[in-house]
Formats: structure tokens, sequence, C-alpha cells
């Protein structure tokens, strides 16, 4: 995501001075319940892996997680940049490509040697 558009998430904010409502807990809520809305859009679905009629919803849900992501950050004074690429450091070491390639174990799972 680049910079521009997480400042017009925080202009959308501010415009409104919404950030006095912003408490990490109270996002973090909030990204609970936008991923739960993201999962209602497949409730119920037969072909749960199709999702070619659905992207309209789907795209609208998924940008509120990641509003509302953007906005815990900003909250909580962390970088997403950073804590990502952290992450992803972390999951690379849980998940050796030699171990996890072509695997769905979870990393306790996965066997050396
Ligand atoms: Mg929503």
């Amino acid at each position: 995501m680049t910079q521009d558009t997480i400042n017009k998430i925080l202009q959308f904010r501010d415009e409104r001075d919404w950030n006095q409502f912003h408490n990490p807990k109270d996002l973090a809520i909030s990204i609970s319940l936008e991923s739960a809305e993201l999962l209602e859009v497949f409730q119920w679905s037969a072909e749960d892996v199709n999702c070619t009629e659905k992207l309209n919803k789907i795209r609208e849900e998924l940008a509120d997680v990641v509003n509302y992501c953007v906005l815990m950050a900003d909250a909580c004074g962390l970088d997403l940049d950073e804590i990502v690429e952290a992450k992803i450091k972390k999951n690379n070491e849980k998940y050796p490509v030699e171990l996890a390639k072509g695997s769905k174990k979870k990393y306790n799972q996965l066997k050396k040697g």
C-alpha cells in the first residue's frame, strides 16, 4: 500500500474527527467484525473456492479490513511495512522453503532431515 493511500484513509478519519473514537480495542474489534463480514460472503456457499461472482462484495469487505488495519497501526504508532516485513522474516524461519514447499502442514509438524 502506498503512503498516499494510507494518508487518504487517515484524512477520511481526521476530516470527521473520528480519531477520538479509534482506540486500539475498538479498532481490533472492528477488524474482527469486518473480517466476519468478509467470511459472510462465503456463508452457505457450496463452492467456497469460486469467488468470481462474489468479487464485488469481497472487494468491499477486504477494503474494510485493510482500512481498519491501517487505522490500528496508526493508533498504535506502528509502521505497517516494518511489522509486515518482520512477520515475513519470522514466517520464513518457521516455514523454510525446503520443508514447507507444497505442504499445508503447520510449522510444528514440518519434519527436518
Ligand atoms: Mg464491511
